[in-house]
């Protein structure tokens, strides 16, 4: 990362790929205890005061991939236990993985605005990383996300953050100042 971010020309680009969505599908969007890959992470911007989900179920929804209980979960076809808008119907019976270790980025950093709460925007905050780059993954959770969530990503890549995110068609874009990140998330994203 650039130690002088505001000198840099910021990169934006996106593309379309349908195979590439489909990839995605399968092995990106994953619904996994986010703390194990934030080990290894710098988390020098997250405040983990943890709020609560409060009503919102996104990532109960099937926009993660994942298998609950033996029953897979992914788009189109949400936990069975779900009581949408509500919670889980079998809180204190649900598996420990994913479900009790799972938190979005939007309820572990109080950093993240309260406007791009799931249920609010349509999108779910993930960090992950990507060799040495930590990165915020913006995953569609809905019909439509907000749109307010590009702007938002395009002010943090100001701020030397790194966001992947895919607008309604499909297409990806990557907010980031930094050149080797935009050309991994070309490679590998
Ligand atoms: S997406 Fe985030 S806020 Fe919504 S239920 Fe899951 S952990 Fe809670
Ligand atoms: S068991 Fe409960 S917490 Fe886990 S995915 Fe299903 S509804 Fe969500």
């Amino acid at each position: 990362m650039s130690s002088n971010p505001t000198s840099r020309t910021k990169f934006l680009w996106g593309y379309s790929s349908a195979g590439r969505a489909v990839a995605l599908q399968a092995k990106g969007h994953r619904f996994d205890p986010v703390y194990l890959h934030q080990t290894f992470m710098k988390r020098t911007w997250v405040d983990v005061k943890e709020r609560p989900c409060d009503g919102c179920t996104k990532c109960c929804e099937g926009y993660l991939v994942t298998t609950i209980l033996g029953v897979a979960l992914n788009p189109g076809h949400p936990c069975k236990f779900i009581k949408k808008n509500v919670g889980c119907s079998v809180h204190l019976a649900r598996p420990f993985d994913p479900c009790k270790m799972f938190q979005c980025h939007w309820k572990e950093n109080t950093k993240i605005p309260e406007w791009l709460k799931p249920d609010k925007v349509n999108a779910i905050l993930l960090l992950r990383s990507l060799e040495e780059f930590n990165y915020i993954r913006i995953v569609k959770a809905g019909l439509k996300q907000d749109p307010k969530i590009y702007l938002w990503a395009e002010e943090q890549s100001k701020n030397g953050r790194n966001i992947i995110a895919y607008d309604d068609l499909g297409k990806l874009l990557v907010y980031s100042q930094d050149e080797k990140f935009i050309e991994l998330a070309r490679k590998k994203l």
